[in-house]
């Protein structure tokens, strides 16, 4: 089997005011990696046992030794998909769960210090190590997009102007994507932290109006970074990119398990065929994993508006991780276990990630192998590599026209390259990559 699986871990968050009212019992146990769960009605039936890359105890406080922390959480996964991200790969975390489990608190988390989620510190560290950067040829750019899906239908989060909602759209190339998303260029951890509180603030006016629709919605933050970089020895530029996909799903619950009636339950319809998709998908993926599946057998990304925009990040190009929100009291136990049996499916999915980058790029990183194949076959008859001089040669018609990736060449792909001709909409939504 070739790629990596997705990382999965389950976390489980300390009783809410009403289950320590209730007197909850607790039916999670953790060691190490594996997640025991047991039944509160047949004590005797025995428990569960799961095991995943992490289980994350934070049904306690920071004085029990086995307590995760959100720096913790970070540290194990946030970390590790940017770096990837610094690789060129696309990376994807998504948070798994029924409403009240944790999803939010663990992407997003709350402002105060310590308890920050993994958007805002993956943000924070991101500019931290690009802050440092004193190469002059080595560039960074960051964009970022924030958009909810709700009732299988795309709404921009970051333009507060974007009333209606938005159409999920095809690329020959770059794929699946959301048409007249503000894509939007910062420089700087405020910058982006400004937008996320934005973002967050017009999740939080839709759900007072509509029925708390934030435990009915996706949310994808996604931040597309680039590094560009000049070759001294050719005088290339060449481009890595990376989208980074952050996404807060939907409470996991089903509709019929909250007597949902008329609207509420066509909405929960609408919410869980994003959801169900994405566990059919996952089925799906698994399967054809353990071999009971052919590869060219048929997954359902496009069955629903998630799994074709995540299409990438679930068993496709992408360093995908996922995290499971489980709340630890005895009232939830058979939607806890349906989560634990969700997360156990993803944990048999492989991606193929490759890295992102230009065919500039490619082609000097296959010159400078060739220059080294060059060297060491001097080296293997005797001769000193230093007295030869090696240098690169990339002629004109190697060079390749490196493609704009901007939104407006997106919907104008024979734009792509040709700038002078075309002008981008509005100023605001000016990629910063883009040369005009
Ligand atoms: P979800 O997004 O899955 O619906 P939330 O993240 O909003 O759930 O969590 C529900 C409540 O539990 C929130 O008040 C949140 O602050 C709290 N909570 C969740 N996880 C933790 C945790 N690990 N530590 C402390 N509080 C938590
Ligand atoms: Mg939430």
């Amino acid at each position: 089997m070739t790629g990596a699986s997705v990382k999965v871990a389950v976390r489980v968050r300390p009783f809410n005011s009403r289950e320590t009212g209730r007197n909850a019992k607790c039916v999670i146990q953790m060691q190490g990696n594996t997640t025991c769960i047991s039944n509160p009605k047949q004590l005797k039936d025995g428990a569960k046992n799961f095991t995943f890359d992490y289980s994350y105890w934070s049904h306690t406080t920071a004085e029990d030794p086995s307590f995760a922390c959100q720096k913790q959480v970070y540290k194990d996964i946030g970390e590790e998909m940017l770096l990837h991200a610094f690789e060129g790969y696309n990376v994807c975390i998504f948070a798994y769960g029924q409403t009240g489990g944790g999803k939010s608190y663990t992407m997003m988390g709350k402002q105060e210090p310590g308890q920050e989620g993994i958007i805002p510190q993956l943000c924070e560290d991101l500019f931290q190590r690009t802050g440092g950067n004193s190469d002059p040829d080595l560039n960074y750019s960051v964009e970022v997009s924030y958009m909810e899906i709700y009732c299988e239908r795309a709404r921009d989060l970051l333009n507060p102007k974007s009333q209606g909602t938005l159409r999920v759209r095809e690329h020959p190339i770059l794929g699946p994507y959301v048409e007249d998303l503000s894509k939007l260029a910062v420089t700087g951890f405020t910058d982006i932290r400004d937008l996320m509180d934005a973002g967050n603030k017009a999740r939080t006016v839709a759900a007072t109006n509509m029925n708390e629709t934030s435990s009915r919605s996706h949310a994808v933050f996604t931040i597309v970074f680039t590094q560009q970089r000049r070759d001294q020895m050719t005088g290339l530029d060449t481009e890595k990119v990376s989208k980074i996909s952050l996404v807060d799903l939907a409470g996991s619950e089903r509709a019929d398990s909250s007597g949902a009636k008329g609207t509420r339950l066509k909405e929960g319809a609408n919410i869980n065929k994003s959801l169900t998709t994405l566990g059919k998908v996952i089925s799906a993926l698994a399967e054809m994993q353990s071999n009971k599946k052919r590869k060219s057998d048929f997954i359902p990304y496009r069955d629903s508006v998630l799994t074709w925009l995540l299409k990438e990040n679930l068993g496709g190009n992408s360093r995908t991780a996922m995290i499971a929100a489980l709340s630890p009291a005895d009232i939830n136990y058979e939607e806890t276990l349906s989560t634990l049996r969700y997360a156990d499916r993803a944990k048999q999915i492989r991606c193929n990630a490759v890295i992102n980058e230009d065919p500039n790029a490619k082609l000097i990183r296959e010159l400078k192998g060739e220059v080294e194949r060059l060297r060491n076959l001097l080296f293997s008859q005797g001769l000193d590599s230093s007295l030869f001089n090696f240098s690169l040669f990339v002629s004109e018609s190697q060079q390749q026209q490196q493609p704009c990736w901007c939104s407006w060449c997106i919907l104008l792909p024979a734009a792509a390259g040709s700038h002078s001709q075309w002008g981008h909409t509005s100023e605001w939504l000016r990629p910063s990559r883009c040369v005009l």
